[in-house]
């Protein structure tokens, strides 16, 4: 089973993993939690790229580099665990790119999506978790437990709602594929959600 947490920056998908982990390891299932950009050796070095590069980086350079740490990742992680039976749990992936290098960076989003579809052979999650919150309040949460923002974090708040839109966009496209749960609740409230969809798929 594939699971992938969306949402923007400082909308808690971290602390929901985690939540979601620990409940199905108490289940007794076999679990790997990992993340984009940045689940491999090689993604580490990409996220550096891209996340605290100095200077500007082409968007489709940009769109690039994430697709190229997607496709390592898929390829050395995430298939071989599927394949054992585990569950994976993923903050970040394919609908990431689409709403980030897409609709944040104006790039075309059906070519992202095609991109992204090449990177990893068309393996898509069986259940995407989009956290949805006003970019003010995603924010404020940020300002609170960061010392310093990488690139994305840094952009202006047309960015951040812009990337809202795709995804709530992205999820009313597929309805069956997504659960949107509102971020400005309680955290176990949204873990509990979280859990009563995903038993539907154990
Ligand atoms: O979720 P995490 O904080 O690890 O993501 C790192 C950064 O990369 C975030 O600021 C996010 O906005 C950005 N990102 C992106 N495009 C992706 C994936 C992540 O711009 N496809
Ligand atoms: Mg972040």
């Amino acid at each position: 089973v594939f699971i992938t947490l969306e949402g923007g920056d400082g909308t808690g998908k971290t602390t929901q993993s985690e939540l979601l982990e620990s409940w199905l390891v108490a289940q007794g299932r076999a679990v790997v939690r990992t993340r984009e950009p940045g689940g491999t050796d090689v993604g580490v070095e990409v996220r550096e790229i891209v996340l605290h590069h100095r200077g500007d980086i082409a968007p489709r350079a940009e769109a690039l580099l994430y697709a190229a740490d997607r496709a390592h990742h898929v390829a050395t992680l995430v298939r071989p665990a599927l394949e054992r039976g585990d569950v994976v749990i993923q903050d970040r992936y394919i609908d990431s790119s689409v709403a980030y290098q897409g609709a944040g960076r104006v790039l075309d989003p059906e070519a992202v999506r095609g991109l992204s579809e090449w990177a990893t052979e068309g393996l898509l999650p069986d259940l995407t978790v989009l956290l949805d919150l006003d970019a003010a309040s995603a924010r404020e949460r940020l300002d609170g437990a960061r010392t310093r923002y990488d690139r994305l974090e840094a952009e202006a708040s047309e960015f951040h709602d812009r990337v809202r839109s795709a995804y709530l966009a992205l999820a009313a496209a597929e309805p069956e594929r997504f659960l949107v749960v509102d971020a400005a609740q309680p955290v176990e409230a949204i873990a509990e959600a979280v859990r009563a969809r995903v038993s539907t798929l154990l």
